[in-house]
């Protein structure tokens, strides 16, 4: 068994916490030893809060999610402004952009999304803190974005769709690449491309829990963070490097990038 941390689960959702306290330990059985919980949008802020509290390795991360633009308002961004203060994420996150919605539709259009986006990277660039970027048929707006704001702290960008040189666009601004359950679809062939392509330190696992199901769930079935070892399995067979290599540098690539080695941490909390 290896040692594994998911780097983009979100843990506050009820489909998994219906699942609790067994999900939890079959996590621990199964090397999952830490969560990355990327927040979605401010209704869910104190929930997210609450649960991240419980255990010092469910890490919490603050931000307001593309998918919810029409939900999001000016006042949210100053409250999360206010909670990255008082509650100290591991990162701003989950932001970004999606193209792929519709977005003729109203609270979704390009400017509106990328209105929240850019406020949010200034955010993370005042606290210093790294973003846990969402992009879909977004890479080379995000990619410009981040460079015209100088935004210089890194991140993850997660469940990665994209070129190789899109993938080193981000890699060269300090960013790590975020491989999830779409590895495990034989049909995912440009993404296994991707995924032997890059140097294995630019890549962190994770499950996107409860979305992104691995190819063998049954349909319906909410996608779990003990699952993440399906992800190590596949790329063992896709790289050249051993597993159990597989294992800690993408470990050491999330603790880094999340620099989640440096931060105080406060050990007398139980696991
Ligand atoms: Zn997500």
């Amino acid at each position: 068994m290896h040692q594994l941390i998911d780097s983009h689960c979100h843990w506050d959702d009820s489909r998994l916490q219906a699942l609790q306290p067994h999900l939890w330990q079959s996590c621990i059985s199964q090397g999952v030893q830490q969560l990355v919980v990327p927040g979605t949008q401010w209704a869910f802020f104190a929930r997210q809060i609450a649960i991240c509290e419980q255990n010092p390795l469910w890490h919490l991360a603050l931000g307001l999610h593309p998918y919810f633009s029409d939900q999001h308002s000016s006042q949210h961004v100053l409250d999360l402004a206010k909670a990255i203060v008082d509650y100290k994420p591991v990162a701003v996150g989950e932001i970004g952009l999606d193209f792929a919605l519709d977005t003729t539709r109203e609270g979704f259009s390009i400017a509106e999304q990328e209105r929240w986006f850019i406020a949010q990277v200034k955010l993370a660039k005042h606290a210093r803190l790294p973003v846990i970027v969402h992009s879909r048929k977004a890479n080379d707006r995000l990619g410009q974005l981040l460079r015209q704001l100088k935004f210089d702290q890194g991140g993850i960008v997660h469940g990665f769709s994209g070129s190789i040189q899109q993938a080193q666009k981000f890699t060269q601004l300090g960013f790590k690449i975020g491989f999830g359950g779409t590895l495990t679809y034989d049909r995912a062939q440009a993404i296994r491309r991707l995924a032997m392509a890059l140097p294995l330190t630019d890549i962190v696992l994770e499950t996107d829990a409860p979305d992104m199901p691995m190819a063998e769930q049954p349909k319906g079935q909410p996608n779990q963070p003990d699952k993440l070892p399906r992800v190590l399995e596949v790329l063992g067979v896709l790289r050249p490097e051993s597993i159990a290599q597989i294992a800690m540098q993408t470990m050491t690539n999330t603790l880094e990038v999340l620099r989640l080695n440096t931060r105080p941490s406060n050990s007398s909390t139980q696991l």
